[in-house]
């Protein structure tokens, strides 16, 4: 028998569990026995295979041979040389790849889901993949099921069983045996699967299955799946494609034309194939990822979690936030201000009817010691039952009148009513929005009343709960409890404040600065929601408010003619967020949405960044979400903004930087002998630039701190190219610039009879290390932007420089790199001629905001 046919107490037999759950002594011998609940991941590469695979690059390897043969036929010293700067590429390839795989990794852990376990008969939150066969666990709507589950209790259990069946409309599921033989895991409907996710109700498991000896622990592959490549990278390696074949061509034509001026055929192609080398970006797409998941790891650090890599280049051109009110614009503490009862006789003489549907109309469970625990709009009122009466009344209350059933709250109805024992009687109790109540009284006149005093109350930003109730003689069967929501009496309204949190109102002004323009989605009444969003600046003068009733009248066109108008959606049911958010992308607009609930699902995944709560939120929302925000905050999407901006802004910097630095050694190499000189370098001389300016500050640059009008200019346009807002210029300029003033140094060197080649190799070498001082900022000159504010960038230039100098002036390292120490006065022509460099780049900025201007 399989575990769907077998009855439940049979299972807890077998598993020696019981509905108390293990215990924790008995778990943790079954953790060793049984091991993680955790999908293998495909087993990584060893290390030793990750530094060979640096050597496996084509020109590499021709660059290896072509060392070697030139190493037979002439100078050896040349061939040893070559092959350890091939090694320290390698190395340097290696880390960069290696801390790129470690950033990741250390996302990855972060995101891992918590299960509700019952362990030695007490609920208590589990890590999912601490989990063991035998387990009883808790199951709710917005749960990702952790482990294969015997279902033993359901109560409306639904379970979208999609990413194991592909079927994505929600089966019912129930706890009962099922007799028939051979079913698929779709048919089992006791059994609920690992990975699916839960979309209605709650159920008890007992757990028989988990990590690898799983349903979708047996589809094979299923985590092989690569890390996803981001755009960037996408058209990073397209570019890097085009360029190679670029480079290797010009290479090709320098080689041709050295061998046709006579100069030694083993010299010229291993200059050529060195220059190759050199100047194929290669190292950019690890420094992509490396910048990427820094970032990410940064944004961690700030409570914001990223999911998917591609958000955090996406982050850079959100121009809409939709956000949620409750929870992310506001504190989520609700206080009741006031209370408005009725003022016709009630039901009991201590209590008003108001005070009694306050006191036993929620779902806050209230301990021992008179601590409220549950959803923050019942806590309040729960909290001022407490505080006008005491916890004995309260108890009192509760105890006289008990609880027989209720019709859960839905934000589709916007109210909920208890059921309760009144003497022989039964006494109906409901909460809600206020017209979600006045269209069930029975005085229909009080009805627009009540709505009417709602409506000026809420324009206050206060939120508005009515209560009205009745008394009927027996309690009908549950399939008509439903009905009970009619004909009822108004028992008055109470008024409460959520203030906005402390951040918001700074963060929304950084948004508008920065040309993005924040919404708020809710369920609240459109008067208090407008309140509240005038009151932290998203709604102002000549902005629309649309109701969810709204929005269901508009036709898409007429909807895409006013959407950008509209700063604030009230009532509005969750399943119009997705709506809006395509609408919205329709117009162009990359839009960010928040969303916490199971029905907001649709609109995360199709928001170019679904934002979930870390706190708040259930699993389903932050499965289908790129960021989770761990502090539920609005201000946190707003640093995640900026963040995004600023890495994006530190990747064009470094792309800059390395073309720029390539561009050059090309310029050098390829005019030099057209303008008559001597062959500006050797071999060495360009991989050792190469070396020295693809590693250290490179990465330093991906660390820059944010320009200071980061948050002041609008989004970058999704389809930029990288190359644009005067990247590729300055590449193509710089790089001749710097060819320019090298090649002047070679020129003027041999005229004064100086040591020109290292010179040249110095001037190269060192306008590099200018050039990447000055590229710290697109904007601001280098001092004013802080000479010192990127250590790790100051010490690798001095590093690099202190390098070049031990190139120079130490004998050893003269008879390998063919230098000779320069004299005071060379090496001060070089460091002017860097200066230039320096000089150059940093009125590029002047002109730049001239233009502006
Ligand atoms: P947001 O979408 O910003 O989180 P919200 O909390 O108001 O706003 P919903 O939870 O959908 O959104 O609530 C909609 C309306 O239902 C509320 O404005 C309120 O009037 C009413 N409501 C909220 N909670 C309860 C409750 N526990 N019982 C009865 N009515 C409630």
């Amino acid at each position: 028998m399989t575990f769907y046919q077998q009855p439940i107490s049979e299972l807890f037999r077998e598993f020696k569990s019981q509905k108390t759950g293990l215990t924790t002594y008995e778990a943790e011998k079954r953790i060793v026995e049984f091991g993680a609940n955790a999908l293998q991941e495909k087993k990584k590469k060893p290390i030793w295979l990750v530094f060979l695979a640096q050597f496996k690059d084509f020109m590499i390897l021709i660059l290896a041979a072509a060392a070697v043969v030139s190493g037979i036929v002439g100078d050896l010293t040349d061939t040893i040389i070559i092959l350890v700067i091939i090694v320290l590429n390698a190395v340097l390839g290696f880390v960069q790849e290696y801390r790129a795989e470690k950033a990741m990794d250390s996302l990855k852990k972060l995101t891992e889901t918590q299960t509700k376990v019952i362990r030695d008969g007490q609920t208590i939150s589990l890590p999912s993949k601490a989990l063991v066969p035998g387990d009883m666990i808790l199951l709710e709507a917005g749960n990702m099921v952790p482990a294969d589950a015997r279902l033993i209790e359901t109560f409306s259990f639904k379970i979208d069983e999609s990413s194991l069946t592909g079927e994505s409309v929600p089966i019912d599921k129930s706890s009962g045996p099922i007799s028939a033989e051979n079913l698929s895991p779709g048919d089992q409907l006791n059994i609920a699967f690992k990975g699916t996710l839960v979309t209605n109700g709650r159920a008890t498991g007992l757990v028989i299955g988990t990590g690898m000896k799983t349903e979708i622990g047996k589809i094979a592959g299923l985590l092989q799946e690569n890390p996803p490549i981001t755009p960037l990278q996408q058209r990073m390696a397209r570019f890097g494609k085009v360029i190679s074949y670029l480079i290797l061509g010009i290479c090709a034509l320098l080689f041709v034309a050295g061998w046709a001026r006579g100069e030694d055929i083993y010299q010229v192609l291993l200059l050529s194939i060195s220059l190759a080398v050199a100047a194929i970006p290669e190292a950019l797409p690890a420094l992509i990822t490396i910048a990427l998941s820094l970032g990410a790891g940064r944004l961690a650090k700030k409570q914001a979690l990223i999911r998917k890599l591609p958000a955090v280049e996406s982050l850079g051109s959100v121009s809409y936030i939709c956000t949620d009110k409750t929870g992310t614009l506001t504190q989520n503490k609700m206080t009741v201000v006031a209370s408005h009862p009725i003022d016709t006789p009630g039901l009991f003489t201590d209590f008003s009817n108001l005070q009694v549907a306050m006191g036993l109309c929620h779902d806050v469970h209230v301990d021992k010691k008179g601590r409220p625990e549950g959803e923050a709009t019942e806590l309040a009122l729960v909290e001022d039952f407490l505080e006008t009466f005491s916890l004995e009344a309260y108890e009192r209350l509760s105890g006289e009148i008990p609880r027989i059933g209720e019709i859960p709250f839905d934000s589709e109805r916007k109210r909920m009513s208890t059921l309760h024992q009144f003497g022989d009687q039964v006494l109906v109790l409901c909460k809600g929005a206020s017209e979600a109540i006045s269209e069930i009284l029975k005085d229909q006149n009080l009805a627009k009343e009540v709505e009417e005093s709602s409506e000026n109350l809420a324009a206050k930003g206060q939120r508005i709960l009515a209560f009205a109730g009745k008394v009927i003689p027996s309690l009908p069967n549950e399939a008509e409890w439903a009905g009970l929501e009619a004909e009822l009496e108004y028992f008055g309204k109470v008024a409460m404040i959520d203030p906005p949190r402390e951040t918001v109102k700074t963060s929304i002004h950084e948004c508008i600065a920065a040309g993005i323009k924040p919404v708020m989605i809710t369920g609240d009444h459109p008067a208090t929601a407008r309140a509240i969003a005038e009151e932290v600046g998203i709604w102002k003068e000549g902005d629309l408010v649309l109701t969810g009733a709204e929005l269901g009248n508009l036709n898409e066109e007429e909807f895409e003619k006013i959407v950008e108008q509209v700063s604030v959606y009230a009532r509005v049911a969750p399943e119009q967020k997705l709506r809006i958010v395509q609408t919205l992308q329709r117009k162009g607009h990359f839009a960010a949405m928040t969303g916490d609930g199971v029905n907001d699902a649709p609109s995360l995944k199709a928001a170019t960044i679904g934002v979930a709560m870390g706190i708040a939120g259930t699993d389903v929302s932050k499965e289908a979400a790129h960021l989770i925000l761990l502090d539920d905050n609005f201000s946190t999407i707003v640093k995640a903004v900026k963040e995004g901006r600023r890495i994006y802004d530190n990747i064009r910097k470094f792309i800059k930087y390395i073309m720029t630095c390539n561009g050059a050694e090309i310029w050098v190499i390829g005019l030099a002998p057209f303008l008559g000189l001597p062959n500006p370098l050797l071999p060495i001389h360009i991989l050792w630039i190469n070396l020295v300016t693809d590693g250290l500050p490179a990465l330093a640059l991906a660390g820059e701190k944010p320009e200071k009008d980061l948050m002041h200019r609008p989004p970058r346009p999704p389809k930029q190219s990288l190359f644009a807002e005067g990247v590729g210029y300055h590449i193509v300029w710089v790089g001749m610039l710097m060819a320019g003033v090298t090649i002047f140094t070679q020129h003027w060197a041999i005229r004064q009879d100086w040591h020109w080649q290292t010179m040249v190799f110095s001037v190269l070498s060192f306008s590099q290390l200018a050039h990447v001082m000055a590229v710290r900022s697109d904007r601001t000159f280098l001092f004013k932007q802080g000479f010192l504010s990127n250590k790790p960038l100051l010490i690798s230039v001095g590093l690099t420089m202190v390098l070049q100098l031990g190139v120079i002036y130490l004998p050893f390292m003269n008879d390998i790199f063919r230098t000779r120490p320069l004299e005071l006065v060379e090496l001060l022509f070089c460091g002017a001629m860097a200066l230039i460099v320096f000089h150059a780049v940093e009125m590029e900025k002047w002109i730049r905001t001239l233009i502006k201007k």
